[in-house]
């Protein structure tokens, strides 16, 4: 840790230069303003400063981006670039990040505020991601199928021409590359558009993407809020598929917009409210360790975050009060000096986080522990407490719906079956833990539980080889793995007659 703080704590004479002048967005490999020359501030959450503007790209930019990206395709992406070539420039792009790692992981931590320890992970699992679809590009292939006599059928995996990739705040170079690497693999050309709050490191790839020499067009980055910019793409005629991360909310505006324009094709990474669930009978040490990181990890920021915690009843005041005692030493502060826990992402998600935390309290839970806003030195952030409640009732507010902060609800049950009766009490269905030393019950766990991505004795456990993606409201399509290269392609069946 304090390793990790050393390294990349003193900001890098690139850092400085980036957030020293208003930076521009990358259409067809040149840094151009909005055609309205219309800005937003990016901010420091951790003290609330502007580090820089960015482009507001308007409906016009957008398009200006879209044809940029189709003539790419047609014109010699689709056709003149091997796979092998594809792979290459991909290696490329991971290498030049590997080199410009200190950079990358300064401004993930000025713009998003995540401690520089926890962005390192995220800029390594990003170039981790690129070289193992990197691989991929080579190894896409089809199908013979056996039919009637005096006929040849195969199918082929063609990529999909334009796509638009989506991007939430908080783990935004990360959750970039879990789509950018698997679409460029797959031979697509891209649109991204990262979240207005968080557009600097997409950006700084963007100067490393040329820099590895893809062709002008294949990767364009449009910054600018939901609206205009995130909504003119999923309305356009001229993008095949919206791969999108994010509320489920949006998630919804999304297929109605691809429903209203061209029926692109979309796939959603959405919200979640995952249980932790830990019998009595589990390695208890390993489990309370691992419950204030599935507790708060990223400021509770965390579409997998294990918001609801169900401990049996017998170790659960144990794990309340190891849970309350490890809060209370997490540390807060600017991610630069490598903190436990950073702010959240912007005043409005923080004002939603201590609604929520109001309407726990009205609806009858117990707090636990925190529930308010860090004051004193860190009052210029939007530094929040680990907050704990506890309550059996399983129908209020912070319950059922994602609160995407630092809170976390524990309750308790009695049996296995009650276990996953309240796990399964949810229209998500991202992640589950659970944690248990009887395998039989782990693996009965695992096939009733209504979830994407099930945790044995773990949390939070990733790799860009393993599918991962919602079930019921979290979502649809799978990423990475092999799965990821589904989303990216179309198959084709040819027949031939002979
Ligand atoms: P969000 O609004 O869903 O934002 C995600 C991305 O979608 C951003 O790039 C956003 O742009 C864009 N967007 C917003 N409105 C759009 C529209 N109408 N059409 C197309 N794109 C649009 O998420 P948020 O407001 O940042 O966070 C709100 C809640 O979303 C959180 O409290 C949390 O519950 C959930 N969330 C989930 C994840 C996840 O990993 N599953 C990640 C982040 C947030 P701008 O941000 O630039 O406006
Ligand atoms: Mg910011």
């Amino acid at each position: 840790m304090t390793e990790n703080k050393a390294k990349y704590q003193h900001l890098a004479p690139e850092t400085l230069e980036f957030i020293g002048s208003p930076r521009k967005m990358l259409i067809d490999n040149e840094w151009v303003a909005s055609s309205s020359k219309e800005t937003i501030n990016t901010i420091n959450p951790a003290n609330s400063t502007v580090l820089t503007s960015v482009p507001s790209a308007n409906e016009t930019d957008v398009d200006t981006a879209v044809r940029a990206a189709r003539n790419a395709f047609n014109n010699y992406w689709k056709n003149d670039v091997s796979p092998a070539q594809r792979a290459n420039l991909l290696f490329k792009l991971a290498d030049l990040m590997e080199r410009d790692t200190k950079v990358l992981v300064q401004l993930e931590t000025l713009d998003n505020g995540k401690p520089l320890e926890k962005a390192a992970f995220d800029i390594e699992g990003a170039s981790n991601h690129l070289k193992y679809y990197a691989g991929w590009a080579t190894k896409i292939e089809g199908s013979t199928v056996p039919v009637d006599s005096g006929k040849l059928v195969y199918t082929q995996k063609e990529p999909l021409g334009v796509v638009g990739l989506i991007v939430p705040w908080n783990f935004p170079l990360m959750i970039a590359m879990w789509k950018l690497a698997p679409a460029l693999a797959c031979g697509n050309c891209c649109i991204l558009k990262p979240a207005e709050q968080t557009p600097l490191t997409a950006l700084y790839l963007g100067k490393l993407i040329i820099e590895a020499g893809f062709p002008a067009g294949v990767v364009n980055i449009v910054t600018g809020g939901g609206i205009p910019t995130g909504q003119a793409m999923t309305q356009h005629m001229g993008i095949d598929k919206i791969s999108f991360t994010g509320s489920t909310e949006v998630g919804r505006s999304i297929l109605e917009g691809a429903a209203r324009s061209n029926l692109k094709k979309v796939s959603l990474e959405l919200g979640g409210k995952s249980p932790n669930v830990i019998f009595d009978d589990a390695n208890l040490e390993e489990a309370l360790n691992s419950l204030p990181w599935s507790s708060f990890y990223n400021s509770g920021q965390e579409c997998t975050l294990g918001s609801r915690v169900y401990v049996q009843e017998s170790i659960f005041d144990k794990t309340l009060e190891f849970l309350k005692k490890k809060a209370a030493a997490m540390t807060i502060g600017n991610g630069l000096d490598n903190p436990d826990l950073g702010p959240m992402i912007s005043e409005e998600q923080l004002e939603t986080v201590i609604n929520y935390i109001q309407v726990g309290k009205q609806e009858g839970a117990t707090l636990v522990y925190g529930g308010a806003r860090c004051n004193g030195s860190l009052s210029s952030g939007y530094f929040l407490e680990p907050t704990i409640f506890t309550t059996q009732n399983e129908n209020i507010t912070i319950v059922r719906e994602e609160i995407f902060g630092p809170v976390v609800v524990i309750s308790k049950f009695d049996d296995f079956d009650e276990a996953v009766r309240k796990a399964n009490a949810t229209e998500y269905g991202l992640a589950a833990a659970v944690w248990t030393s009887d395998l039989s019950k782990a693996h009965r766990f695992a096939q009733a539980v209504d979830a994407g991505t099930v945790w044995v004795n773990g949390y939070d456990l990733f790799d860009a080889s393993v599918p991962f993606g919602g079930f019921k409201q979290s979502g649809n399509g799978k990423e990475m793995g092999k799965s990821g290269i589904d989303l990216y392609t179309r198959e084709k069946s040819v027949w031939i007659v002979f």
